[in-house]
């Protein structure tokens, strides 16, 4: 089965897999001026490069390991079965720090999020 990335999982790649954008994940403030300027920033990299973000994902996940320890932890299946649906099935592939989140469909696996191991608001 082929994959195919969701908008959201594009733009999660984008922001983790780059240094730069960690503040994002790491703020909480509202209305905050820097994590504007990096939604926007990861919006016009998505708009001008798409192919080679769907390349550098393909290439990540190519290289990825499939991770059985992510089903066993409850906390993390409740998320994700709370926001993806109870009934789907899942496959999480690690690269590095980043866990592609992928849900079966009917002829494809579609990865829906990519999170970042090591941060706390991973989710
Ligand atoms: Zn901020």
């Amino acid at each position: 089965m082929r994959y195919s990335f969701t908008e959201h999982a594009r733009r999660r790649f984008v922001q983790r897999s780059d240094k730069r954008f960690k503040h994002l994940d790491e703020c909480n403030l509202e209305n905050c001026p820097s994590c504007e300027r990096i939604k926007k920033e990861i919006r016009v990299r998505l708009c001008d490069n798409r192919k080679s973000v769907n390349r550098d994902m393909a290439s990540y996940l190519g290289n990825a390991k499939l991770s059985k320890a992510h089903l066993n932890d409850s906390n993390f299946m409740d998320y994700v079965y709370r926001r993806y649906g109870i009934d789907r099935k899942f496959d999480f592939m690690v690269s590095g720090h980043l866990v592609f989140v992928v849900v079966y469909g009917k002829n494809d696996k579609v990865v829906v999020t990519v999170m970042d191991l090591k941060r706390n608001s991973i989710w």
